[in-house]
């Protein structure tokens, strides 16, 4: 997390603090690495994080025969949900405190590495999960954690964030540490085949979100954009690949690769709109957070574009894999991101519209309410209000 403070606001040249936290080792069959991993960062005891569709397609398995092979002693929690709660987050405290394990391996999507974090900060710092929501709550050191994506999606893997959501409220609350990133997070993009075609399509949505948000935030600098670049070449022409052909080895690695450099986009420059906006919906309605996003996604750009910064800033990130050209016009450039992000959409066979979702007109105004209370909302690029939200719900509804 970048914590320079009055750093001058849209500019590439804005000052950061990038401190590199996590080891990424990526490649085919780099799962087979995890027990020379362990060993070297010293585990002995491990709490291996899951949930039941990934242990249904046998990665956790093979991953405690790795780790046992190695010499190393395992203990499953595979009873990670999706949009993990306190309550789950509980139960993998209970869980590492009866094996008295030293360390953290999460094998799954961003839930069970958001899971296996907040367990973390519980476990080593006490307390309860909304003692730590925002930055650098916990004061002291927390337990070596590896993080294995087998979805191309959150880039949980290569940030400090835990994003656990309040058992009564729903609420999102993203609690960041340093101390909470990964040691090492293992990109094998094998994992990644065993994904259903629906996990595929709002994990693939969520990381072209991420870039996309997070090439025009307030905090955006040299190295986020970088990163959220090349995430967007990586992404954008890749997606459709998969969609197309599952097992295409090269374009999932892609993907795996592409949303990684999101998760470090993320880390240096913070999310925005859509984000904000998608999250009330999945509070309220229980919409999946990628396809939650990517509703949003559209109106949000056409809503910052009217910035000419931020127009400017989403006309280089569609020249990055040639949607545009900014030489051909900036406008036009906005365009042709929103006419890809919308043929994007279609492919991933996601409603478009929030009332096809179930979400009612009058509940608008309390969804435009949540969202302009969202942490994330204060990081877009265009000053956005309770009646801003209010009108991009229309437009999406
Ligand atoms: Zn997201």
């Amino acid at each position: 997390m970048n914590q320079t403070s009055e750093l001058p606001q849209f500019s590439t040249l804005a000052a950061f603090d990038h401190h590199p936290r996590t080891r990424l080792v990526f490649g085919v069959d780099s799962l087979d690495r995890i027990g020379e991993l362990g060993r070297d960062l010293g585990l002995k005891k491990v709490l291996l994080v899951t949930d039941p569709g990934i242990v249904q397609a046998g990665h956790p398995a093979r991953a405690v025969n790795i780790l046992q092979t190695a010499g190393l002693a395992v203990t499953i929690f595979d009873k990670v949900e999706e949009n993990p709660t306190t309550k789950c987050v509980g139960e993998c405290v209970e869980a590492a405190r009866r094996a008295g394990i030293d360390s953290f391996i999460a094998i799954g999507g961003g839930s069970a590495m958001d899971t296996a974090k907040g367990c973390n900060f519980i476990l080593t710092n006490g307390g309860r999960m909304q003692d730590y929501w925002g930055i650098a709550k916990a004061t002291k050191p927390m337990l070596p954690f590896i993080a294995i994506p087998t979805t191309a999606g959150t880039g949980s893997e290569c940030q400090s964030f835990a994003l656990i959501a309040d058992e009564k409220t729903h609420e999102k609350m993203a609690c960041g540490d340093p101390k909470a990133a990964a040691k090492i997070a293992v990109l094998d993009p094998k994992l990644t085949l065993s994904q259903p075609r629906r996990v595929t399509a709002c994990t693939g949505i969520d990381a072209i979100a991420h870039v996309v948000e997070t090439a025009v935030t307030k905090r955006r600098n040299a190295f986020s954009l970088m990163c959220a670049h090349e995430g967007f070449k990586l992404t954008v022409p890749n997606l459709p690949r998969v969609f197309s052909n599952p097992d295409d080895l090269e374009a999932r690695g892609r993907m795996q690769l592409g949303a990684a450099f999101a998760g470090m986009a993320i880390e240096n420059s913070m999310l925005g709109a859509a984000h904000a906006a998608a999250n009330p919906l999945t509070a309220h309605y229980g919409i999946i957070h990628g396809q939650a996003v990517g509703m949003m996604l559209p109106h949000v750009v056409r809503f910052n574009g009217k910035d000419p910064d931020a127009l400017k800033a989403y006309a280089e990130l569609a020249s990055a894999p040639e949607i545009a050209c900014v030489s051909d016009g900036l406008d036009e450039a906005l365009e042709a991101l929103v006419r890809w992000l919308e043929v994007l959409l279609d492919l991933a066979q996601m409603p478009r519209s929030l009332a096809d979702c179930g979400v009612e007109q009058s509940m608008i105004p309390a969804l435009a309410r949540e969202a302009a209370k969202q942490w994330t909302a204060t990081f877009n690029p265009r000053p956005i209000s309770e009646d801003d939200f209010r009108r991009l719900y229309h437009a999406a509804l």
